[in-house]
Protein backbone atom coordinates (compact mmCIF):
# COMPACT_ATOMS: atom_id res chain seq x y z
CA UNK A 1 0.00 0.00 0.00
CA UNK A 2 1.29 3.50 -0.44
CA UNK A 3 2.03 5.06 2.15
CA UNK A 4 2.09 9.26 2.88
CA UNK A 5 5.82 9.79 3.89
CA UNK A 6 5.92 12.12 6.97
CA UNK A 7 9.30 10.91 7.46
CA UNK A 8 12.34 13.67 7.16
CA UNK A 9 13.39 12.73 3.80
CA UNK A 10 12.48 11.30 1.15
CA UNK A 11 9.27 13.37 1.65
CA UNK A 12 6.01 13.18 -0.27
CA UNK A 13 6.04 13.41 -3.92
CA UNK A 14 3.83 15.06 -5.72
CA UNK A 15 2.48 13.33 -9.11
CA UNK A 16 3.27 16.67 -11.41
CA UNK A 17 6.45 16.30 -10.01
CA UNK A 18 7.35 12.61 -10.46
CA UNK A 19 5.58 13.47 -13.83
CA UNK A 20 8.33 16.38 -14.87
CA UNK A 21 11.04 13.68 -15.14
CA UNK A 22 9.64 12.13 -17.70
CA UNK A 23 10.15 14.47 -20.45
CA UNK A 24 12.90 13.26 -23.40
CA UNK A 25 16.06 13.18 -22.79
CA UNK A 26 18.53 15.91 -24.12
CA UNK A 27 22.46 16.53 -24.11
CA UNK A 28 23.93 18.09 -21.55
CA UNK A 29 26.01 20.16 -23.78
CA UNK A 30 22.91 21.14 -26.07
CA UNK A 31 21.43 24.29 -25.63
CA UNK A 32 18.51 22.62 -24.61
CA UNK A 33 20.28 22.30 -21.06
CA UNK A 34 21.33 25.28 -20.80
CA UNK A 35 18.56 26.58 -21.27
CA UNK A 36 17.10 24.59 -18.50
CA UNK A 37 19.85 25.22 -16.24
CA UNK A 38 18.87 28.91 -16.84
CA UNK A 39 15.72 28.95 -16.02
CA UNK A 40 16.36 27.38 -12.59
CA UNK A 41 19.22 29.21 -11.67
CA UNK A 42 17.61 32.91 -10.76
CA UNK A 43 14.28 30.69 -9.12
CA UNK A 44 17.10 29.35 -7.36
CA UNK A 45 19.17 32.38 -6.11
CA UNK A 46 15.04 33.96 -5.52
CA UNK A 47 14.94 30.66 -2.88
CA UNK A 48 18.40 31.83 -1.08
CA UNK A 49 17.94 35.66 -1.38
CA UNK A 50 20.84 35.84 -3.10
CA UNK A 51 23.12 37.04 -5.74
CA UNK A 52 25.99 34.54 -5.55
CA UNK A 53 25.92 31.36 -7.55
CA UNK A 54 24.10 28.06 -6.53
CA UNK A 55 25.50 25.37 -7.91
CA UNK A 56 23.76 21.91 -8.81
CA UNK A 57 25.34 18.30 -7.92
CA UNK A 58 24.25 14.69 -9.34
CA UNK A 59 24.36 13.89 -5.23
CA UNK A 60 23.04 13.57 -2.09
CA UNK A 61 23.80 16.13 0.58
CA UNK A 62 26.50 14.63 2.48
CA UNK A 63 28.73 14.59 -1.04
CA UNK A 64 28.58 18.47 -0.56
CA UNK A 65 29.42 18.30 3.14
CA UNK A 66 32.65 16.46 1.88
CA UNK A 67 33.23 18.64 -1.04
CA UNK A 68 32.41 21.86 0.83
CA UNK A 69 34.96 20.91 4.44
CA UNK A 70 37.86 19.63 1.92
CA UNK A 71 37.86 23.22 0.14
CA UNK A 72 37.40 25.68 3.21
CA UNK A 73 40.69 24.79 4.86
CA UNK A 74 44.01 26.15 4.11
CA UNK A 75 47.07 23.95 4.99
CA UNK A 76 48.20 24.85 8.74
CA UNK A 77 44.49 25.55 9.69
CA UNK A 78 41.58 23.92 11.45
CA UNK A 79 37.85 23.41 11.32
CA UNK A 80 35.66 23.86 14.19
CA UNK A 81 32.72 21.43 13.71
CA UNK A 82 29.59 22.65 16.56
CA UNK A 83 27.62 19.28 17.22
CA UNK A 84 24.13 18.72 18.44
CA UNK A 85 23.18 15.55 16.98
CA UNK A 86 23.80 12.80 14.69
CA UNK A 87 24.04 14.82 11.28
CA UNK A 88 26.05 17.70 12.72
CA UNK A 89 28.18 14.41 13.96
CA UNK A 90 28.58 13.84 10.86
CA UNK A 91 30.59 17.25 9.92
CA UNK A 92 32.87 15.86 12.27
CA UNK A 93 33.56 12.28 10.60
CA UNK A 94 33.70 14.05 6.97
CA UNK A 95 36.13 15.81 8.21
CA UNK A 96 38.59 13.45 10.10
CA UNK A 97 38.29 11.43 6.76
CA UNK A 98 39.43 13.86 4.72
CA UNK A 99 42.14 14.48 6.87
CA UNK A 100 41.36 18.33 7.63
CA UNK A 101 42.48 19.43 11.50
CA UNK A 102 39.24 19.29 13.01
CA UNK A 103 37.66 20.52 16.71
CA UNK A 104 34.50 19.78 17.87
CA UNK A 105 32.28 21.54 20.46
CA UNK A 106 29.17 19.67 21.16
CA UNK A 107 26.35 20.71 23.32
CA UNK A 108 23.56 18.40 24.40
CA UNK A 109 21.36 16.37 22.10
CA UNK A 110 18.00 18.57 22.09
CA UNK A 111 19.64 21.89 22.48
CA UNK A 112 20.87 23.85 20.41
CA UNK A 113 24.24 25.79 19.34
CA UNK A 114 24.16 29.22 20.41
CA UNK A 115 26.92 31.93 19.29
CA UNK A 116 28.09 32.21 22.99
CA UNK A 117 29.00 28.75 22.63
CA UNK A 118 30.73 29.55 18.91
CA UNK A 119 32.14 32.00 19.93
CA UNK A 120 33.84 30.69 22.80
CA UNK A 121 35.03 27.81 20.42
CA UNK A 122 36.06 30.40 18.00
CA UNK A 123 38.21 32.18 20.30
CA UNK A 124 40.47 29.12 21.06
CA UNK A 125 41.52 28.43 17.65
CA UNK A 126 42.89 29.62 14.78
CA UNK A 127 40.10 28.38 12.32
CA UNK A 128 39.32 28.73 8.56
CA UNK A 129 36.29 27.19 8.99
CA UNK A 130 33.14 27.13 11.01
CA UNK A 131 30.43 24.05 10.62
CA UNK A 132 26.34 24.52 11.58
CA UNK A 133 23.71 22.03 10.64
CA UNK A 134 20.75 24.80 10.77
CA UNK A 135 17.96 21.78 11.23
CA UNK A 136 19.38 18.89 13.49
CA UNK A 137 17.05 16.06 11.85
CA UNK A 138 17.93 13.92 14.96
CA UNK A 139 17.00 16.19 17.73
CA UNK A 140 14.16 18.19 16.24
CA UNK A 141 16.48 21.30 16.84
CA UNK A 142 16.37 24.75 14.62
CA UNK A 143 19.86 26.56 15.62
CA UNK A 144 19.82 30.58 15.31
CA UNK A 145 21.65 30.75 12.07
CA UNK A 146 21.29 34.43 11.77
CA UNK A 147 22.82 34.81 15.16
CA UNK A 148 26.13 32.43 15.04
CA UNK A 149 26.35 34.56 11.68
CA UNK A 150 26.43 37.79 12.78
CA UNK A 151 28.56 36.49 15.44
CA UNK A 152 31.33 35.25 13.22
CA UNK A 153 31.11 38.29 10.59
CA UNK A 154 31.62 40.44 13.01
CA UNK A 155 34.39 38.89 15.10
CA UNK A 156 35.86 36.16 12.83
CA UNK A 157 36.05 37.35 9.47
CA UNK A 158 38.14 35.09 7.89
CA UNK A 159 36.22 32.07 8.88
CA UNK A 160 33.97 30.58 6.51
CA UNK A 161 30.67 29.26 7.58
CA UNK A 162 29.38 26.09 6.53
CA UNK A 163 25.72 25.27 6.95
CA UNK A 164 24.53 21.89 6.44
CA UNK A 165 20.72 22.92 5.52
CA UNK A 166 19.88 20.10 4.02
CA UNK A 167 16.20 19.46 6.40
CA UNK A 168 15.77 22.96 6.30
CA UNK A 169 15.92 24.66 3.04
CA UNK A 170 12.95 25.70 0.69
CA UNK A 171 11.28 24.90 4.40
CA UNK A 172 12.59 27.65 6.17
CA UNK A 173 14.28 31.31 5.25
CA UNK A 174 17.66 31.68 4.64
CA UNK A 175 18.44 34.94 4.07
CA UNK A 176 22.08 34.34 2.17
CA UNK A 177 24.00 37.47 1.78
CA UNK A 178 22.19 39.12 4.35
CA UNK A 179 23.26 36.77 7.10
CA UNK A 180 27.01 36.58 5.24
CA UNK A 181 27.01 32.95 5.05
CA UNK A 182 29.45 31.01 2.92
CA UNK A 183 28.39 27.55 1.81
CA UNK A 184 24.51 26.32 2.34
CA UNK A 185 23.50 23.47 1.25
CA UNK A 186 20.98 20.94 0.52
CA UNK A 187 19.42 17.87 -0.81
CA UNK A 188 16.47 17.49 -2.54
CA UNK A 189 14.38 14.82 -1.36
CA UNK A 190 13.56 16.77 2.10
CA UNK A 191 11.97 20.16 2.23
CA UNK A 192 12.21 20.57 -1.69
CA UNK A 193 9.84 17.47 -1.92
CA UNK A 194 11.66 16.36 -4.95
CA UNK A 195 13.02 12.43 -5.52
CA UNK A 196 16.21 12.04 -4.33
CA UNK A 197 20.00 12.41 -6.59
CA UNK A 198 20.47 16.42 -6.45
CA UNK A 199 22.43 18.57 -4.07
CA UNK A 200 22.47 22.68 -4.24
CA UNK A 201 24.71 24.69 -2.56
CA UNK A 202 24.80 28.48 -2.70
CA UNK A 203 29.02 29.46 -2.54
CA UNK A 204 30.03 32.97 -1.62
CA UNK A 205 32.58 35.13 -3.13
CA UNK A 206 34.53 34.65 0.38
CA UNK A 207 34.42 30.80 0.02
CA UNK A 208 35.29 30.50 -3.81
CA UNK A 209 38.38 32.89 -3.05
CA UNK A 210 39.42 30.51 0.03
CA UNK A 211 39.03 27.43 -2.05
CA UNK A 212 41.75 28.71 -4.09
CA UNK A 213 43.81 28.65 -1.60
CA UNK A 214 43.69 25.13 -1.20
CA UNK A 215 45.84 23.13 -3.29
CA UNK A 216 43.69 19.43 -2.62
CA UNK A 217 40.23 20.70 -3.29
CA UNK A 218 39.32 17.46 -4.69
CA UNK A 219 37.87 17.44 -8.32
CA UNK A 220 33.95 16.51 -8.17
CA UNK A 221 32.43 18.99 -5.76
CA UNK A 222 35.48 21.81 -6.71
CA UNK A 223 33.66 24.94 -6.44
CA UNK A 224 36.72 26.88 -9.36
CA UNK A 225 35.48 24.35 -11.93
CA UNK A 226 31.63 23.90 -10.66
CA UNK A 227 31.82 28.40 -11.58
CA UNK A 228 33.17 27.97 -14.86
CA UNK A 229 30.65 25.81 -16.20
CA UNK A 230 28.04 27.71 -13.95
CA UNK A 231 28.55 30.58 -15.95
CA UNK A 232 28.02 28.82 -19.22
CA UNK A 233 24.56 26.93 -17.08
CA UNK A 234 26.34 23.96 -17.46
CA UNK A 235 28.19 21.49 -14.99
CA UNK A 236 31.34 19.82 -15.49
CA UNK A 237 29.99 16.08 -15.15
CA UNK A 238 26.81 14.77 -16.31
CA UNK A 239 23.87 16.29 -14.38
CA UNK A 240 20.77 14.27 -13.45
CA UNK A 241 18.76 15.99 -16.21
CA UNK A 242 15.55 14.05 -15.32
CA UNK A 243 15.92 14.87 -11.61
CA UNK A 244 16.68 18.99 -12.55
CA UNK A 245 13.64 18.92 -14.83
CA UNK A 246 11.77 17.82 -11.54
CA UNK A 247 13.57 20.88 -9.97
CA UNK A 248 12.26 23.28 -12.03
CA UNK A 249 9.15 22.57 -11.85
CA UNK A 250 9.15 22.47 -8.10
CA UNK A 251 10.71 25.57 -7.95
CA UNK A 252 7.84 27.47 -10.57
CA UNK A 253 5.49 26.08 -7.63
CA UNK A 254 7.22 27.13 -4.66
CA UNK A 255 7.51 30.66 -6.56
CA UNK A 256 3.59 30.33 -6.93
CA UNK A 257 2.87 30.06 -3.78
CA UNK A 258 5.32 32.84 -2.65
CA UNK A 259 8.10 32.34 -0.20
CA UNK A 260 6.70 33.74 2.94
CA UNK A 261 3.66 32.07 2.17
CA UNK A 262 5.82 28.58 2.22
CA UNK A 263 7.78 29.29 5.38
CA UNK A 264 4.44 30.40 6.99
CA UNK A 265 2.90 27.15 5.91
CA UNK A 266 5.63 25.12 7.27
CA UNK A 267 5.22 27.10 10.87
CA UNK A 268 1.81 26.47 11.18
CA UNK A 269 1.81 22.44 10.36
CA UNK A 270 4.87 23.07 13.15
CA UNK A 271 2.63 24.44 15.61
CA UNK A 272 0.13 21.94 15.05
CA UNK A 273 2.23 19.06 16.07
CA UNK A 274 4.05 20.70 18.97
CA UNK A 275 0.46 21.43 20.10
CA UNK A 276 -0.73 18.27 19.87
CA UNK A 277 2.88 16.95 21.25
CA UNK A 278 2.34 18.72 24.08
CA UNK A 279 -1.25 17.73 24.75
CA UNK A 280 -0.40 13.82 24.61
CA UNK A 281 3.39 13.44 24.83
CA UNK A 282 6.10 15.80 25.46
CA UNK A 283 8.41 17.91 23.13
CA UNK A 284 12.22 16.91 22.81
CA UNK A 285 14.26 19.49 22.19
CA UNK A 286 14.93 23.11 24.25
CA UNK A 287 11.56 24.95 23.37
CA UNK A 288 13.93 27.87 22.56
CA UNK A 289 15.12 26.10 19.71
CA UNK A 290 12.20 23.80 17.68
CA UNK A 291 12.63 23.16 14.30
CA UNK A 292 9.96 23.86 11.84
CA UNK A 293 10.47 21.05 9.14
CA UNK A 294 10.57 18.17 11.82
CA UNK A 295 8.95 17.71 15.53
CA UNK A 296 11.03 14.89 17.81
CA UNK A 297 8.92 13.87 20.22
CA UNK A 298 9.24 12.35 23.60
CA UNK A 299 7.77 9.09 23.96
CA UNK A 300 6.61 9.69 27.62
CA UNK A 301 3.74 6.68 27.64
CA UNK A 302 6.12 4.41 26.82
CA UNK A 303 4.03 2.90 23.20
CA UNK A 304 6.21 0.98 21.07
CA UNK A 305 6.96 3.44 18.27
CA UNK A 306 7.73 0.50 15.45
CA UNK A 307 4.01 -0.97 16.28
CA UNK A 308 2.77 2.77 15.50
CA UNK A 309 4.13 3.09 12.55
CA UNK A 310 3.06 -0.52 11.91
CA UNK A 311 -0.46 0.48 12.32
CA UNK A 312 -0.01 3.47 10.98
CA UNK A 313 1.65 1.85 7.81
CA UNK A 314 -1.94 0.07 7.25
CA UNK A 315 -3.67 3.06 7.06
CA UNK A 316 -1.57 4.60 4.22
CA UNK A 317 0.72 7.25 6.02
CA UNK A 318 4.55 6.86 7.62
CA UNK A 319 6.14 8.80 10.55
CA UNK A 320 9.92 8.60 12.05
CA UNK A 321 11.51 6.27 14.95
CA UNK A 322 13.84 8.26 16.86
CA UNK A 323 17.56 8.62 15.56
CA UNK A 324 19.89 5.80 16.31
CA UNK A 325 20.40 3.68 19.32
CA UNK A 326 20.29 6.75 21.89
CA UNK A 327 16.71 8.11 20.75
CA UNK A 328 14.70 5.02 19.27
CA UNK A 329 11.78 4.30 20.83
CA UNK A 330 12.43 6.95 23.50
CA UNK A 331 11.35 9.44 20.85
CA UNK A 332 9.61 9.52 17.59
CA UNK A 333 9.95 12.04 14.50
CA UNK A 334 7.08 13.56 12.58
CA UNK A 335 8.35 15.74 10.04
CA UNK A 336 6.35 18.51 8.20
CA UNK A 337 8.04 19.97 5.33
CA UNK A 338 7.66 20.19 1.59
CA UNK A 339 4.60 19.97 0.14
CA UNK A 340 2.42 18.28 3.07
CA UNK A 341 -0.26 20.69 3.56
CA UNK A 342 -1.93 21.63 7.49
CA UNK A 343 -4.83 18.84 6.41
CA UNK A 344 -2.50 16.48 5.96
CA UNK A 345 -0.68 16.85 9.17
CA UNK A 346 -4.25 16.97 10.95
CA UNK A 347 -5.22 13.54 8.95
CA UNK A 348 -2.11 12.04 10.47
CA UNK A 349 -2.65 13.01 13.83
CA UNK A 350 -6.21 11.89 13.33
CA UNK A 351 -4.74 8.68 12.39
CA UNK A 352 -2.75 8.87 15.79
CA UNK A 353 -4.82 9.68 17.91
CA UNK A 354 -7.21 6.67 16.71
CA UNK A 355 -4.67 4.09 17.11
CA UNK A 356 -3.54 5.67 20.51
CA UNK A 357 -7.42 5.79 22.11
CA UNK A 358 -6.09 9.21 22.51
CA UNK A 359 -8.89 11.63 22.19
C1 LIG B 1 19.17 13.97 5.61
C2 LIG B 1 20.24 14.83 6.17
C3 LIG B 1 21.56 14.72 5.73
C4 LIG B 1 21.97 13.69 4.74
O1 LIG B 1 21.56 14.06 3.47
P1 LIG B 1 21.80 13.08 2.24
O2 LIG B 1 21.12 13.78 1.13
O3 LIG B 1 21.19 11.76 2.62
O4 LIG B 1 23.26 12.97 2.05
C5 LIG B 1 22.49 15.58 6.24
N1 LIG B 1 22.17 16.50 7.15
C6 LIG B 1 20.91 16.65 7.60
C7 LIG B 1 20.62 17.71 8.59
C8 LIG B 1 19.91 15.82 7.13
O5 LIG B 1 18.66 15.95 7.57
Amino acid sequence: MYKKLFIPGPTHVRQEILDAQTAPMIGHRAPEYAELQGEIRPKLQKLLYTEQPVFIYASSGTGVMEGSIRQAVRPGKRALVTVCGAFSDRWYQIAVANGVPTDRVDVAWGEGVTPEVVDEALSRGDYDALTVTFNETSTGVMNPLGEIAALVREKYPETVLLVDAVSGMAGAKIPFDAWGLDVVLASTQKCFALPPGLAVAAVSERMLARAAEVPNRGYYFDFLNMLKYYKKDQTPATPAISLIRALNQQLDDIMAEGLEARWARHLEMAETVRTWARKHFALFPDERFLSNTVTTVKNTRGISVADLNKALGERGAMISNGYGKQLREKTFRIAHMGDLTVADIQWLLGLIDDILGLA
